[in-house]
């Protein structure tokens, strides 16, 4: 039962063939199961879970006949969700449980879908490895020794060991295509504004997006029409009508202007993913799309961008876990700033003290302008660079990642290294544009990922390419063998 897609579940309990509890049931036996080998999960909610199912089974009966009805997913835990634990990864929020739904959890819950509970993720979404986690690192289901990418490397492992067959994600450098490609599994990235961030902790707000990770470009057409759409309680949502996704994924792919980014092939490629990637543009040559190379000049400068940009943004959200109101706070203060400082020297690990002492240094005054004000210049011209190639081209394609999952520990004491992971996803972010990561084949016996990038709002073509591709290959049907 568990090989199945979200689409392949929707049709078995249409049909019948199991009710959404058995299928609950024998989903969280592999989630418990795996739990210590994977440690996928930060919160397993199987009494949750088990409620919903019946719920669902008991809307089925009614006569409700959502595709999503009883389906069970899982949520990275950077969403708040009623009486859920929603941690961030972090000691901070360890003990939060939250009062409220995200707008994300809420669409979901109304949809149908049962939350099996919620996915361990790099601490407040910061980390390309997972191992920034105060939950302990996740592991690849790929290789147990090896990273699943971060920061939703729980989401990428529990649809990669098929403990799921989706989750949510959030991408605000690339936490939703790199641990994607890194885990052999599809991940969407929407536009900025097409999914609501009211109830998804923030870490960098003029960059975070929510998303979805699944197995197929179908599975995905079908979450992103349930997840996105306006909302009130977000004033960067975009008011603009969500097309049914799924309806209209198979156009034929003849005539359709694919770039490729020439500055993606030019440095620090894994000459065994490339090989992966210029095969996949062949078959889509040979569906009748046209190539051509396309070079984005300033785009070599996303990554010290982003990294002035993003941690100027997060030194300012997670101002406000102060030991106050909610989230950890120390043992017996002496006073006001000694809560403060211990709440938060206790309460935040490594990487996230250094983004905001990073974020507090670019904005103080006297090197505003010389790293925040030029940082948010360069944004303006790798989102030109896009905006033009966007006039000669449909679509962008290229890798996702640099290289295959890596070991873990073998980057955690070289931030830069690390950084350099997402070298390939930041500028999308950059530019608010939807990308996404397909497998598309293996590199050294370790997936590797396909990235299309796309417009403003172009969501629809996107999945359209990588469903025809998915309808051509079978990649994203492998499924490592101990968990198949
Ligand atoms: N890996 C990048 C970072 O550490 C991106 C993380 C993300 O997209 N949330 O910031």
């Amino acid at each position: 039962m568990h090989l199945q897609t979200v689409a392949g579940m929707s049709a078995g309990l249409a049909a019948g063939r199991y009710s959404s509890l058995e299928l609950t049931r024998a989903l969280l036996e592999r989630v418990t199961r795996l739990q210590p080998e994977l440690n996928a999960f930060i919160s397993i909610e199987a009494e949750a879970a088990l409620a919903a199912a019946a719920a669902a089974d008991a809307r089925r009966a009614a006569g409700e006949r959502n595709p999503l009805l009883g389906v069970p997913i899982a949520h990275k835990d950077i969403f708040c969700a009623t009486g859920s634990r929603t941690s961030c990864g972090s000691k901070m929020l360890a003990n939060f449980v939250s009062p409220y739904d995200a707008t994300v959890v809420a669409k979901l819950r109304t949809a149908g879908v049962v939350s099996l509970g919620k996915t361990n993720m790099d601490e407040f979404a910061m980390g390309s490895s997972n191992e920034t986690s105060h939950f302990g690192p996740v592991r690849n289901p790929w290789d147990l020794t090896r990273v699943p990418g971060g920061s939703s490397g729980g989401s990428a492992a529990a649809v990669a060991a098929r403990l799921v067959p989706a989750a949510t994600a959030t991408d605000t450098g690339g936490s939703i295509r790199q641990p994607a490609a890194l885990c052999g599994v599809t991940g969407l990235k929407p536009t900025y504004g097409r999914v609501s961030r009211y109830g998804m902790i923030a870490f960098a707000s003029s960059l975070d997006q929510g998303g979805i990770i699944t197995t197929t470009a179908e599975d995905a057409a079908l979450l992103l029409g349930a997840m996105a759409g306006f909302d009130p309680q977000d004033s960067t949502s975009v008011e603009l009508p969500v097309p049914d996704y799924a309806a209209s994924l198979d156009q034929p792919l003849a005539g359709l202007k694919i770039g490729l980014l020439k500055e993606f092939f030019e440095q620090g490629l894994d000459p065994a993913i490339e090989t992966q990637i210029r095969a996949a543009l062949q078959l889509l040559q040979q569906q009748g799309a046209l190539l051509r190379e396309v070079s984005l000049p300033n785009l070599p400068l996303s990554v010290p961008t982003y990294y002035v940009v993003a941690p100027a943004e997060c030194s300012s959200n997670l101002a406000r876990f102060d030991g106050v109101r909610y989230g950890h706070r120390c043992e017996n203060p002496r006073d006001l700033t000694d809560l403060y400082k211990r709440s938060r020297g206790e309460g935040f690990g490594t990487e996230v003290k250094r983004r905001i002492m990073t974020g507090t240094y670019v904005l103080s005054a006297g090197y505003y302008d010389a790293y925040y004000l030029k940082a948010q210049r360069v944004r303006q011209l790798i989102a030109d660079d896009f905006r033009r190639a966007f006039t000669e081209v449909d679509v962008l394609i290229g890798p996702t990642t640099p290289t295959v999952a890596f070991e873990l520990g073998s980057k955690s004491e070289d931030p830069v290294t690390m950084y350099l992971n997402d070298i390939y996803t930041i500028g999308a972010n950059l530019a608010g544009l939807p990308a996404m990561s397909i497998p598309c084949g293996f590199a050294s016996s370790l997936p590797a990922g396909l990235q299309i990038i796309g417009p403003h709002f172009s969501e629809q073509k996107l999945l359209n390419v990588a469903h025809r591709y998915q309808r051509e290959t079978d990649w994203h049907t492998r499924v490592p063998e101990r968990y198949r």
